[in-house]
């Protein structure tokens, strides 16, 4: 087998995206609920398409984006499952979303009022789901309005402009386990459920981001709504193991080897002098390609069987390995980071080190010069 060399490279394990979904709807199952692979962003940087396809081989029933544009790609990919998106500019045009049948949040009447006159000057229906802010103090309607917005979308649907499909809101804090306004949220949560049933709508209700999938079969409802966990990225690791597979590898392959001397020194500023004679690594990837500058002198990479640190300043375009006497071999493949069973790097330990979240790691590394390599590993789960 001839290894081929990467400059930087992002291995989407589709098997792992399979696997997680498959443990997390199998949650959900298990509560009576439905699941909604969430996929912004493409795909958390994964890749939006081939993570929609296999979560739902794997037992998702729907799909959840931010945008209305993102949510426009994947039913140009042919997606034709429900698919819900929740976040519009001001100059919002709602016609295309609702020609091609997406579930759409409402948070206020003035949204509700626009989506029902789209689908009005259709003839259509729209699929609606009206959010309620239960904390996060994001978007979502202020308890004060939804008694409003709920007549108001019971008028709608009376009048055959909209169905309200559901009721739903987001959790603050569902990746710390016990905290108080997680309950207070589920609360305002349930009260707003009534109030829509009191006025007459019959909605399904969802709540649980992929840390309350994990960890609060109580607020699971309806349907749920993981998004990181579907790529493997546990947001509440101190839970216990829940069996998920990190879906993405960072990789790249050594370009240049040579031996310096001691006393010499390696990249920007010198920060680095080797203090006996040692074989460097050239690796052809820096902060262009989503390599933190700020992990310089506090990183390794999996090179030639072991972890090897980087040594001086990671560049814009490369980053120098300490490998001693090793024998290190240009064209040697490079994990910046993996699912961790090696012994390589994981995106959890880059975000600790430079106080991030994994989620932020994932999402910032699929950049103009870095590839990426989709391969489905059917491993058994
Ligand atoms: C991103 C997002 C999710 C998924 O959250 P995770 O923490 O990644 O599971 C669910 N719902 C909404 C509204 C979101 O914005």
């Amino acid at each position: 087998m001839t290894a081929q060399s990467y400059h930087a490279d992002l291995l989407i394990d589709l098997g792992a995206i399979r696997r997680n979904v498959t443990v997390l709807s199998g949650l959900a199952r298990n509560s009576g609920a439905r699941t909604m692979a969430v996929v912004k962003s493409d795909g958390y940087g994964h890749g939006a398409v081939h993570v929609a396809r296999a979560a739902l081989e794997a037992g998702a029933d729907s799909l959840g984006v931010a945008t209305l544009d993102e949510a426009l790609r994947l039913r140009e990919a042919g997606f034709t499952v429900p698919l819900l998106c929740w976040l519009y500019t001001a100059d919002v045009d709602f016609a295309p979303a609702i020609a091609a049948d997406i579930d759409l949040s409402a948070s206020s009447s003035g949204e509700l009022r626009r989506i029902a006159a789209a689908a009005a000057a259709q003839g259509r229906t729209a699929r609606v789901h009206l959010k309620i802010d239960t904390g996060l103090s994001r978007n979502g309607s202020p308890a004060e309005l939804w008694p409003v917005l709920v007549e108001e979308a019971a008028k709608a649907q009376a009048d055959g402009h909209v169905e309200v499909v559901a009721v739903w809101s987001h959790l603050a804090c569902a990746d710390e386990p016990g905290h108080p306004s997680i309950d207070q949220q589920a609360h305002r949560f349930q009260r707003a459920y009534e109030q829509a049933r009191a006025a007459g709508l019959t909605p399904i209700r969802h709540l649980a981001n992929s840390a309350a999938v994990l960890t609060r079969p109580d607020l699971h409802f309806e349907l749920v709504r993981p998004g990181i966990a579907v790529y493997g990225l546990d947001p509440v690791p101190q839970h216990g193991d829940h069996g998920l597979r990190p879906a993405m590898t960072f990789r790249s392959s050594v370009v240049l080897t040579k031996r310096i001397e001691a006393g010499e020194s390696v990249s920007y500023g010198q920060l680095w002098t080797a203090e006996r004679a040692t074989t460097l690594a050239l690796v052809p990837v820096g902060y262009a390609d989503g390599v933190p500058r700020t992990l310089s002198g506090r990183m390794s990479v999996w090179l030639a069987g072991k972890r090897r640190p980087v040594v001086g300043r990671v560049c814009m375009d490369q980053l120098v390995v300490d490998c001693g006497d090793d024998a290190v071999a240009v064209g040697d493949e490079v994990v910046l980071f993996g699912p961790g069973d090696r012994g390589e790097p994981t995106a959890a330990e880059w975000a600790e080190k430079i106080g991030t979240i994994h989620y932020e790691i994932v999402t910032g590394m699929y950049r103009p010069r870095v590839s990426r390599t989709v391969v489905d590993s059917r491993e058994p789960a």
